[in-house]
């Protein structure tokens, strides 16, 4: 497959969310000559920002941990690294409704070792029975017992936690706080590999994992603005509203890939797609080693984001999660968002694995959430609302459930230099920035190989064998 060719050679990125991104950024850096094709009038995919009534608002709260080492990485390489800060040390306050006023109790990183890092906060955990918290060893040993090879996406997380000695109360009481945004399912419909993933790897692995980072600026200027610019310098063609229509490839001949793209043949001789797995679907031509039906067996799952501006300070923490409340996660987005901080408050309630909730009416949304923020925080409940919207994304990421395992190809296609990037390709992560971020550096990689550019390929993120 490898093809030796000029320093030149020419790169196609099809996608440019963030896998695409990451991929045109690293073939650019190693030399080769990068036509980045984006079918929307703007970059980002699933991260992008919008502006209303002069503040500045993302699709979605975006957050990444301190082990997404290639997010991070990606972000260093932007410069951009300072505009989201991670946490000193993981801190989260879960605030539940009561009859007598909302209870606190914290999940923060003590000064143990992993795995016992959350012992103390865990054990304090007064939002879970004091049976439940005692429990919560057997499921952690569990988690570290399991091994690779173990069948891990034939059931769901939901049911091995019960199987290790969890009550329902633990599941939607403190692992549902985890599962939840990460594999934007619930631990009862959660693959058990995927949830597995996040706990071993963002939880238990390191005592710093699950340190939380999440951008003070809009999406656009934290990754997306800086990427396309740091392409543009570098001589690399970048193209928004360039939709691509066809591709033309052959597993048989070596004939170089093609894309048709406004009705222009487009050749190159290595092409990364990093588009949705249902694109995708739709673009591969037959004959090559992925299965269109397989990608389309991925499914969506929906994000919903209800953004409320108080006119005056009512969530006294950076971030917090609610408990027995619609309110899953509350973000407080004044910096990002631009807003004076002596004008009043910007929050973002983020709502993973929203299915209920997405085909509801904006006006339904923004009433039950300012009630249920309400009842979370008491400043909450004299302030005024002055502007609410609702951002939703009906295919936020793929289903992770069990069974998805086998339906994540690699970065390979069975089609000559033809490779494939994105969250929902097999990086043994959730659907996440830092799998999109993965997917596009591995891919890439194989494109550069096929090439034979000369400049070196990226330093594969940690984990991935070459
Ligand atoms: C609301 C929301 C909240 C989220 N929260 C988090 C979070 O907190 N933490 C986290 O890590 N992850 C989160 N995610 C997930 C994360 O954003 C995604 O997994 C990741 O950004 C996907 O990147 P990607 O490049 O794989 O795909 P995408 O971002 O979907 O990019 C694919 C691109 O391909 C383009 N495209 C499609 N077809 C064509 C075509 N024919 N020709 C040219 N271009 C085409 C699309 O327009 C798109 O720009 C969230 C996602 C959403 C939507």
């Amino acid at each position: 497959m490898s093809r030796t060719r000029s320093a030149a050679a020419h790169v196609v990125v099809v996608g440019g969310g963030l896998a695409g991104l990451s991929a045109a950024v690293a073939c650019t850096d190693a030399g080769a000559r990068v036509t980045l094709l984006e079918g929307r009038p703007r970059f980002g995919g699933a991260t992008w920002s919008f502006e209303r009534k002069g503040l500045a608002f993302d699709n979605g709260q975006h957050v990444y941990l301190r082990c997404c080492t290639a997010y991070r990485r990606f972000l260093a390489r932007l410069g951009t690294e300072a505009d989201a800060p991670l946490q000193e040390r993981l801190e989260l306050p879960v605030i539940a409704p009561s009859a007598s006023g909302p209870v606190t109790a914290w999940i923060r990183r003590g000064r143990l070792p992993a795995p016992l890092h959350l012992l103390p906060s865990l054990l304090a955990y007064r939002h879970l029975p004091i049976a439940d918290r005692l429990r919560l060893g057997a499921a952690v040993r569990a988690l570290l017992a399991l091994r690779a090879g173990d069948p891990l996406d034939q059931e769901t997380f939901g049911s091995f936690l019960a199987r290790h000695g969890q009550r329902q109360s633990a599941i939607s009481g403190l692992f549902d706080l985890i599962t939840l945004p990460t594999v934007n399912v619930r631990s009862d419909e959660a693959s058990l590999s995927l949830g597995a993933k996040v706990f071993r790897t963002g939880i238990l692995g390191e005592a710093d994992a699950a340190d939380l980072g999440w951008a003070r600026v809009p999406l656009s200027r934290l990754h997306v603005d800086p990427a396309v610019a740091l392409l543009e310098r570098a001589g690399a063609t970048v193209r928004r509203k360039a939709k691509v229509e066809k591709l033309e490839v052959s597993s048989m001949t070596g004939e170089l890939p093609a894309v048709l793209v406004d009705g222009e043949r487009l050749e190159a001789d290595a092409l990364v797609l990093a588009v949705p797995h249902e694109a995708a679907a739709e673009l591969l031509p037959p004959g090559g080693a992925v299965e269109p039906s397989a990608l389309r067996g991925l499914g969506n799952s929906p994000i919903i984001d209800v953004h409320l501006v108080y006119d005056r300070k009512v969530l006294d923490h950076p971030v917090a999660a609610g408990l027995r409340s619609p309110v899953q996660f509350v973000f407080d987005r004044t910096q990002a968002a631009g807003l004076d901080p002596s004008e009043g408050q910007c929050l973002a309630v983020s709502v993973s694995g929203a299915d209920a909730e997405q085909g509801e009416r904006p006006e339904v949304l923004i009433e039950r959430y300012q009630g249920a923020l309400a009842e979370l925080l008491p400043a909450a409940r004299s302030a005024r609302v002055v502007d609410a919207v609702v951002s939703r994304e009906h295919a936020a990421t793929f289903r992770g459930v069990p069974g998805t395992a086998r339906l994540r190809p690699g970065p390979e296609s069975g089609f000559t230099n033809v490779f494939l990037a994105g969250s929902w390709t097999d990086t043994g992560w959730p659907a996440t920035m830092e799998g999109a971020v993965r997917s596009g550096v591995v891919a890439s990689s194989f494109a550069l190989h096929a090439v034979g550019t000369h400049r070196g390929v990226p330093e594969l993120p940690e984990g991935v064998v070459a």
